[in-house]
């Protein structure tokens, strides 16, 4: 027997989840469905998104609802449009087969009217998100005497966002002898008051251990210098050809200027922050659903809600600044039983966060290298030879070339052609990887006093191999005295001099003085762009400063952004298009990893935190989170 019959599910609905591919309930679903379809317990569930929880509370309401009247008896609580729309399209796919069901989806940013519309035509199930949904209870537009379900999805995010008076103020309005059913991927104390306030004696069921992370997830860290950052982010997703990943970032700031230097070095990513307006924001999604996109850079608010499948990496490239949004950006990987893994490039200093994190998600990261230049190449060589011999070919079309094509390989052996084809992408990756430099910072973690050993002093980097400072360290004639610190300084330095920031080393701000670390080929520029400049009626005043560069330049290393590729010919998935002047051809095209087209350096962009001495400042706040 279908094991959904078993749980109490009829046939109606198992037909239709079936074609949706339900063969076997989920471990949520599995022990939650019986419980529900009593119908007579409040019920609290901890569990991660894409677990199947929406079929986990939506399959049981669709049993106990009474669809022949047409009045309000559910109410779907959720924090975002996308998962409102997300829950009313599960709900109408599980009741395709049923008369008379009819679900609302209430959410912002979208036509009011049309939502009035359908409630007055009558309804059974409410999907909504809180704001909207107390506006058009305040219209008196709906009656909510009558229900006789609330569930509460993913509560922990709609506390975040600041919802717990709407969400006072809307149950509030329905009747006390309802069931509640609250979900949530964590529990913190907010979550806990709330189901406590709202409910009785409830049926608590975790999936997991508390608070812990998706077992489905594989968590990773990288540690490399704040610099390398980018090549080093870089670096991973040429070894991870097929990722299909959402990358986060702290500020709106720092996902566009991501965003913009990838669309520029070649790969499909996007940006998704606060800032789109709705219909960017559904343009953005569409394309990454569709595939078009690979990598979607995103912050914590946008990402909310973001509920697609078969995400591969999740990719902090700034930590979170709450642990706890640790979890939620996670848990977008290893959906629907998948498995995922989770990375942080993280510096040396944040090791600290990595360990706090650990506590949270009660799991062990692994501490992953930065993969050589020559890791990538090999993992790119096998990833296009494994899509030679997997292409599907199309014997019909390609049945008119044969001819020629076998006349132009007649003297070459199977091995020379099969040589020849892996070369043609081959030496693109020897060439653009040729010379990558080592970007893993050598940070040793400071071990518990009875673990170090006769070295076991403090973690610091360990000074690398010998060679010639590529830095030049320059005096500044301002400091913390003038009100900079070293975003603002790197900005300050950056607009007068035109360099861009990524080529500045260390900033060392003092009181009536700095020191800050250029490129040596920089120095010139740098005196120059400060000639005759003064700050509030004082002569800046810049000079190379005796004490060298700090020991953490040493070794010749290189970086990445240097690695320009001659010849600029794009390299797009299946070869086609060489002509290496459009930037994207259209929709839909997927383009292989890294090699693309090399960074040119993307507009002196510096990444997070600097004032803009143009006049205005730069709004690169992290974006703040409602409290209540
Ligand atoms: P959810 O946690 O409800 O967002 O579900 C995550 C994904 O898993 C969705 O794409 C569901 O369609 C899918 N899903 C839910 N339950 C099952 C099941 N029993 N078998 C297969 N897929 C499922």
């Amino acid at each position: 027997m279908n094991p959904f019959i078993e749980l109490g599910i009829r046939h109606d609905i198992v037909n239709a989840i079936s074609e949706l591919g339900f063969e076997n309930p989920t471990p949520i679903q599995e022990q939650s469905i019986p419980v529900l379809l009593t119908g007579s317990n409040d019920f609290v569930g901890l569990a991660q998104t894409g677990t199947g929880k929406t079929a986990a509370f939506g399959l049981p309401l669709l049993e106990l609802l009474d669809f022949e009247e047409n009045y309000p008896q559910a109410l779907i609580l959720c924090p975002t449009r996308e998962l409102c729309l997300q829950i009313t399209n599960d709900l109408n796919n599980y009741s395709k087969n049923m008369p008379n069901v009819h679900v609302v989806a209430v959410y912002g940013g979208a036509s009011i009217s049309d939502q009035l519309r359908q409630i007055k035509r009558g309804v059974q199930i409410v999907v909504a998100t809180p704001g909207r949904m107390l506006d058009i209870i305040n219209r008196k537009a709906i009656d909510f005497s009558k229900v006789k379900f609330v569930v509460l999805d993913e509560a922990d995010e709609m506390l975040n966002m600041g919802f717990q008076e709407d969400i006072d103020s809307i149950l509030s309005t329905t009747p006390d002898e309802k069931k509640t059913w609250l979900f949530s991927a964590t529990m913190p104390a907010e979550v806990r008051r709330i189901a406590k306030k709202y409910m009785t004696d409830p049926h608590e069921l975790t999936m997991g251990t508390k608070n812990t992370g998706n077992a489905n997830i594989e968590h990773e860290y990288y540690i490399i210098r704040a610099r390398d950052k980018y090549a080093a982010f870089k670096r991973i997703v040429d070894f991870n050809p097929e990722i299909f990943g959402i990358v986060f970032c702290r500020t709106k700031i720092e996902t566009q200027e991501i965003a913009e230097s990838l669309i520029k070095d070649g790969y499909n990513a996007d940006s998704l922050h606060g800032d789109l307006s709705q219909q960017q924001r559904d343009k953005v999604m569409k394309r990454y659903r569709d595939r078009s996109l690979q990598l979607l850079i995103a912050t914590d608010v946008a990402a909310r809600g973001i509920d697609v499948n078969d995400v591969t990496h999740v990719i902090n490239y700034s930590l979170p600044d709450e642990l706890e949004n640790y979890t939620h950006r996670s848990g977008r990987t290893a959906r629907a039983g998948k498995t995922g893994v989770s990375i942080s490039i993280i510096n040396g200093k944040e090791l600290g966060k990595i360990r706090q994190i650990e506590r949270v998600i009660g799991k062990k990261f692994i501490k992953a290298e930065i993969p050589t230049g020559f890791d990538v190449v090999e993992k790119q060589l096998f990833a296009l030879v494994h899509k030679v011999h997997n292409v599907e070919v199309n014997e019909q079309q390609i049945e008119q070339y044969t001819p020629r094509i076998m006349e132009e390989f007649k003297e070459l052996s199977k091995e020379d052609i099969i040589k020849r084809f892996a070369s043609l992408e081959f030496n693109r990756f020897l060439e653009y990887y040729k010379n990558a430099p080592d970007l893993n910072a050598a940070v040793e973690e400071r071990r518990p006093f009875e673990e170090r050993g006769e070295r076991g002093e403090r973690g610091e980097r360990a000074p690398r191999s010998g060679g010639k400072s590529e830095f030049t360290r320059l005096f500044i004639n301002l400091g913390s005295v003038d009100e900079f610190n070293r975003g603002d300084l790197l900005g300050y330095i950056c607009n007068n001099t035109k360099i861009s920031g990524r080529t500045v080393g260390k900033i060392d701000v003092k009181g009536v003085y700095s020191f800050f670390e250029v490129a040596n080929d920089d120095v010139e520029k740098v005196m120059t762009g400060f000639k005759g400049i003064d700050f509030k009626g004082r002569e800046v005043r810049i000079e190379v400063s005796g004490e060298g560069t700090s020991s953490t330049r040493t070794g010749g290393e290189r970086r990445e952004g240097g690695y320009n590729r001659s010849g600029g010919g794009e390299r797009r998935e299946g070869g086609y298009n060489r002509s290496g002047g459009g930037e994207r051809s259209g929709s839909g095209e997927r383009r292989e990893g890294g090699f693309n087209r090399e960074r040119s350096n993307a507009g002196g962009s510096a990444g997070g935190g600097f004032r803009d001495f143009s006049g205005k400042r730069r709004e690169d706040r992290p974006e703040r989170r409602r409290r209540f």
